[in-house]
């Protein structure tokens, strides 16, 4: 099942509620089970969805409810409170501080956005008025090196990275010792990506982090990826420490002027089945990663230039989304 299909399931459970003339427990479960089917199809472990249903009804209870109080309102809230607890791990994420040195190694799949959000990353901080610096360890893939160069130089960004060195823990311990002594305050690692989950990517991924000794290690995921996600997250976040999860290529869910722009089209108020259809595909890629991760998603990729990145904040995010 593609995602676009999944956000279609789950705007058209809401849908239907929101039609129905009277909302009463069939309605209710008609809708929970929509809304079920699709995530567990989102390869969304069991139990939460499981303990998405308990919650919801828990909050819902229509029985005790008052005569006159809007159940469907009540519904939407619900659904939306649930969604917002299974994007949001629970526990506090790393964040770099100003001044303070900070050492943040990203790694996926090649071909994920890898080298591309590293810059972003990188970027967004200079902006921040960090110090950024980027060290290409990936010396696997021919071009790497010069990407990263590249992208870093454009932005102002001092870079380390060596055409001789084959060995990318040598690289990497030496990129963040000159950095250190640079006091660059965020220090971004770049690793080697390979097509598949191949066991030698996990042990040169290990082998860096032990090396390094990473404050924050940053996990990129291609939302294209549908039901792959969670055995990916899995595998990733059971070699290496994950501490956080950032999706790329949201832009290429874009239909009728693209996911973002819908959202912010929305008013406070306007109903939000017009465009969820965009955004749902977003929440499932998001659960998916979370739930395999249990790290937070901290940053969303919109396109390939530099700033085409945005800050993943799940509570705007999701009341956003209920208008
Ligand atoms: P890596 O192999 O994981 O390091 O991947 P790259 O950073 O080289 O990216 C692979 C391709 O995806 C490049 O063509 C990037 O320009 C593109 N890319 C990365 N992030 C995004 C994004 O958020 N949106 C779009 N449309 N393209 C992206």
């Amino acid at each position: 099942m593609v995602l676009a299909q999944l956000g279609g399931s789950i705007s058209r459970a809401l849908a239907q509620m929101s039609n129905a003339t009277v909302i009463d427990e069939k309605v209710l479960n008609d809708c929970l089970n929509e809304i079920s089917r699709a995530l567990l199809q989102a390869d969304v472990q069991f139990k939460m969805v499981r303990d998405m249903q308990t919650n919801i009804k828990r909050i819902v209870n229509l029985e005790a409810l008052a005569a006159g109080t809007n159940k469907r309102r009540i519904m939407q809230q619900a659904v939306f409170t649930e969604l917002c607890n299974m994007l949001d791990p629970g526990k506090p994420n790393f964040t770099p501080k100003k001044g303070k040195p900070s050492v943040v190694m990203f790694v996926g799949l090649q071909g994920s956005g890898k080298t591309t959000t590293c810059t972003k990353y990188a970027y967004y901080h200079q902006r921040k008025g960090f110090k950024p610096a980027l060290v290409c360890a990936d010396t696997f893939r021919a071009g790497a090196f010069d990407q990263l160069k590249q992208n870093a130089t454009k932005a102002k960004i001092p870079f380390y990275g060596s055409y001789m060195e084959s060995d990318p823990v040598k690289i990497a311990v030496e990129g963040v010792e000159r950095f250190r002594q640079e006091n660059c305050d965020l220090i971004i690692v770049d690793t080697s990506g390979r097509h598949k989950q191949e066991a030698a990517l996990f042990e040169e991924m290990r082998q860096v982090s032990e090396a390094t000794k990473p404050d924050l290690v940053i996990f990129v995921m291609d939302s294209s990826i549908g039901q792959a996600a969670f055995d990916q997250a899995q595998a990733f976040k059971q070699s290496v420490s994950v501490g956080a999860v950032i999706i790329t290529k949201m832009d290429g869910h874009a239909k009728g002027g693209g996911a973002l722009s819908a959202i912010n089209a929305v008013e406070p108020g306007v109903t939000v089945f017009r465009t969820i259809s965009f955004v749902v595909p977003l929440v499932c890629v998001c659960v998916t990663s979370v739930a395999a991760t249990k790290s937070p998603v901290i940053f969303i990729g919109t396109g390939e230039h530099i700033d085409e990145f945005e800050v993943f904040d799940v509570k705007p995010f999701v009341s956003r989304l209920l208008g």
